[in-house]
């Protein structure tokens, strides 16, 4: 698998191993982890409208296109014959480089960005351990019981007929994605893409424009493509916004 071109954030706090991409966790087969699912284009020049692409261009000018944000994206990799500028590679090149972490009123830490990020700009991926559904369940009971913060995502893709249902904390293992806190009135959304790999990455993208100095949140529920089925948990949403649901999302698993 190719790794990331560049990430040059580490962790504020002392108890998290820094990771640029998702690692495989417990109930995860590595063999599984490491599959791949294409062979790549074989395009010569620009990728628009390949097997990769499947019809029409992910992104335009390094910004995602607003009909593919219900996915799914898969992007160019090291098996397609295409140069690595094609204009279907971008999470792969890694986050923003405008990100920092710091206190937020009530909230514990939250994401900030330092200069302007344009709608549909890639911020950074939320990555973590991938992990089974049976150990998301233990972990997300352990962190209510505990009465912990709980990172673990749950996204279900609907792809045809099939489910296809990606567990990812960054309890432990992380990178700067773990930072962004739920919002019910967000200014990114996550998208699964693929890179080469069968498991997803679970992608921020600027929904609107967010202002120099902004904290970049997202609905832990919501998104076209994330839609687990979720109740609203009993703890209580911190976000401010006049929409807000006043309890976070939970996922009902
Ligand atoms: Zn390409
Ligand atoms: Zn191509
Ligand atoms: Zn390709």
């Amino acid at each position: 698998m190719e790794a990331n071109a560049s990430d040059e954030y580490e962790h504020i706090v002392a108890d998290v191993m820094y990771i640029i991409n998702n690692i495989p966790g417990p109930g995860i087969d590595t063999a599984d982890f490491e599959a791949e699912y294409a062979v790549g284009c074989s395009c010569v020049a620009e990728c628009f409208n390949c097997s990769c692409t499947r019809g029409s261009a992910n992104y335009s000018n390094a910004r995602i296109i607003d009909e593919k944000l219900i996915g799914p994206i898969f992007e160019c990799h090291a098996r397609c014959k295409c140069r690595s500028d094609c204009g279907n590679r971008l999470v792969q090149n890694g986050p923003l480089n405008c990100l920092i972490v710091r206190e937020v009123a009530n909230k514990g830490l939250g994401l900030f960005t330092n200069k302007l990020i344009k709608k549909g700009q890639f911020i950074c991926e939320y990555a973590g351990e991938v992990i089974s559904l049976q150990e998301a369940r233990c972990r997300i009971e352990a962190n209510k019981q505990g009465n912990m913060m709980n990172y673990v995502l749950v996204v279900s893709e609907h792809a045809g007929d099939r489910v296809i249902i990606t567990c990812i904390d960054p309890k432990y293992f992380g990178n700067i994605g773990r930072y962004a806190n739920h919002s019910c009135d967000p200014n990114s959304i996550l998208i699964p893409i693929r890179v080469e790999g069968i498991v997803p990455r679970l992608c921020l993208f600027a929904s609107k424009d967010i202002e120099n100095g902004k904290e970049v949140t997202f609905d832990y529920a919501g998104g076209a493509m994330v839609n687990s089925v979720h109740y609203l948990s009993d703890t209580s949403c911190l976000c401010g916004s006049g929409n807000c649901h006043r309890y976070l999302p939970h996922n009902q698993i």
